[in-house]
């Protein structure tokens, strides 16, 4: 799946989750958003492994995924790194059971540092950006420079002003880790069985539906999207401010005979 498709499909889960969000830590109407950015954001994090730095004559390029792309070397460099570990493309952080179990575990302990908590808010506002970026005016959180900027703005703030931990975000990661490699399933790549990607041959696990980037997959991803709005529009307090707008639409509708 492309990037773009991996953002909806977070998006949709996690205003879908936004009824147990609570649970976890999350308070009042702006935690209730961030988790879902943060959902559709960390949905994009498997493809992590995927890039590295090319040169085309004395010019290097960053090429790979959404996220490897995102801060330029930053992050193509972290890229290379993190698919050597994992094996290659859809490899170990394609890992249904492994991948969101480390990501999660890696974004609870970066809790207790503060720079280490800084980098993943920001790498978390950062993606979410990308996630969001067809209701952001504009197209500055998209470049290199914009989205550091940003993100680590954000996350100085985050951290800065927060009266206590994001104790759910570790529970974001995970989830938009598991949307993602849900979503891969489906395609005609695949993802790896748990586990046996360790010795270099995984056996693939693929529902077949559609080929990455398929006409079908735009449909889907457009169908999360539609999802993801009604969800928070159901369960946040945003109902609250358009229920004078949806209310008299739904009372006057005629009733089918
Ligand atoms: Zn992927």
């Amino acid at each position: 799946m492309l990037g773009h498709s991996h953002a909806m499909s977070g998006l949709a889960a996690g205003a879908a989750t936004l009824p147990w969000a609570g649970q976890v830590g999350v308070s009042g109407p702006v935690e209730q958003l961030a988790w879902v950015a943060a959902w559709g954001g960390f949905a994009m994090l498997p493809d992590l492994d995927q890039g590295g730095i090319h040169w085309r004559g004395v010019m290097p390029s960053s090429t790979g995924s959404t996220v490897a792309r995102m801060w330029g070397p930053v992050t193509t460099t972290l890229a290379s790194a993190v698919g050597r570990i994992a094996g290659g493309h859809r490899q170990g952080t394609h890992d249904l059971l492994l991948a969101p179990a480390i990501f999660g575990l890696l974004t609870a302990l970066a809790a207790h540092n503060t720079y280490a908590s800084m980098a993943v808010v920001a790498l978390g506002i950062g993606l979410a950006l990308q996630a969001l970026h067809v209701v952001i005016p504009g197209k500055v959180e998209q470049t290199v420079i914009g989205n550091v900027v940003i993100s680590a703005l954000g996350a100085w703030w985050v951290t800065g002003t927060a009266n206590h931990a994001l104790e759910w975000l570790p529970w974001a990661v995970a989830g938009g880790v598991v949307v993602h490699i849900l979503g891969d399933w489906l395609t005609v790549g695949g993802v790896p069985v748990p586990l046996t990607w360790v010795g270099g041959h995984s056996v693939r696990l693929s529902a077949g539906l559609f080929r990455t980037g398929a006409k079908t997959e735009h449909v889907v991803a457009t169908m999360f999207a539609v999802a993801a709005v009604v969800g928070i529009v159901a369960f946040t307090p945003l109902q609250g401010y358009l229920a004078p707008v949806i209310d008299p639409v739904m009372t006057s509708a005629p009733l089918s005979p």
